[in-house]
């Protein structure tokens, strides 16, 4: 069997660590999106912003090079922090200007967390800019209260006016995924350790609802979260029994098509080369170890 080669279109790599590319990469992960997103605090300055997005594509984008995983990223002022009012429309300002950035493939992740007003405000105004900027679009769904999110969700991309086909909804269970793929945008679903989604039950929306518009992905950051939960999701879809075909579909096929909606998936199909004698801004992810050369 010809190795199945793995796209994870959620996962927050700046706050993991180098074994943890090099799991993903020995696990078959052969690209990535990292979301722009918070960072557990509320930050204090616009300027710390600009600083997260100049380093998502740069010295991370080189990090995830030097284990041969391509990465890419999306830009936005994340719901959270949308309530940050000495903040918010200062990044909403800076924004344009990184949503022009190589690497960077869709707006997001933008939406509710507590759907507050200044919320609401932040969501309409990034998907105008998506759409001015011809960007797909990826949407975080609340943790609480998910449903009522959901469909308030949906309901301001309707008028607003995206296409659905632009649009991923991300975060669905059970509950919210038929919702989802009724409005005809893609349905993402992040696999956590013990909580959301697991893989038993990803098994089961795949048997239920097929390959089409489905994405996983592990959503792994600073919290209690898991790299390896897209291969760990693939093996249990194989265990019970679902084809090769619709496994590709969704840990590649699907995702590379959303975010190649924005043009900029450069050599996605590429072999990936590695050479770690390179350097980002003369910094290296070694320290004193025989630099790997490969491809
Ligand atoms: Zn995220």
């Amino acid at each position: 069997m010809k190795t199945l080669k793995m796209f994870d279109p959620h996962i927050h790599m700046t706050s993991r660590t180098t074994d943890d590319y090099q799991a993903m990469a020995d696990a078959g992960i052969a690209a990535i999106v990292e979301p722009a997103f918070w960072v557990g605090q509320p930050r204090t300055h616009v300027g710390t912003f600009e600083d997260y997005f100049l380093s998502l594509i740069g010295w991370e984008r080189f990090r995830a090079s030097q284990f041969g995983i391509k990465h890419f990223c999306t830009m936005a002022l994340n719901p959270k922090e949308a309530n940050l009012p000495g903040v918010s429309d200062g990044v909403l300002e800076l924004l344009p200007k990184y949503l022009e950035k190589d690497g960077v493939v869709a707006v997001g992740e933008i939406g509710y967390d507590d759907m507050t007003e200044a919320e609401d405000r932040v969501f309409r105004r990034q998907i105008e800019l998506a759409i001015g900027a011809h960007l797909p679009i990826l949407i975080h769904t609340p943790h609480r209260d998910k449903k009522r999110g959901t469909e308030r969700t949906i309901a301001v991309v309707r008028e607003m006016g995206a296409a659905p086909e632009m649009v991923l909804i991300d975060h669905n269970t059970e509950e919210t995924l038929p919702l989802t793929l009724d409005s005809g945008c893609w349905a993402g679903h992040s696999i956590y350790p013990a909580t959301k989604m697991d893989e038993a039950r990803m098994v089961e929306l795949v048997k239920r609802y097929g390959s089409e518009r489905m994405i996983i992905n592990s959503a792994a950051d600073w919290g209690v979260s898991d790299p390896l939960k897209v291969p760990k999701t693939v093996a249990m879809m194989r265990a019970a029994g679902i084809s090769e075909l619709s496994i590709e579909t969704i840990v590649w096929t699907n995702p590379a098509a959303f975010f190649g909606q924005s043009g900029r998936l450069d050599g996605i199909d590429a072999p990936s080369l590695i050479d770690q004698r390179k350097l980002w801004e003369g910094n290296s992810v070694l320290r004193g170890q025989t630099p790997v050369v490969q491809g």
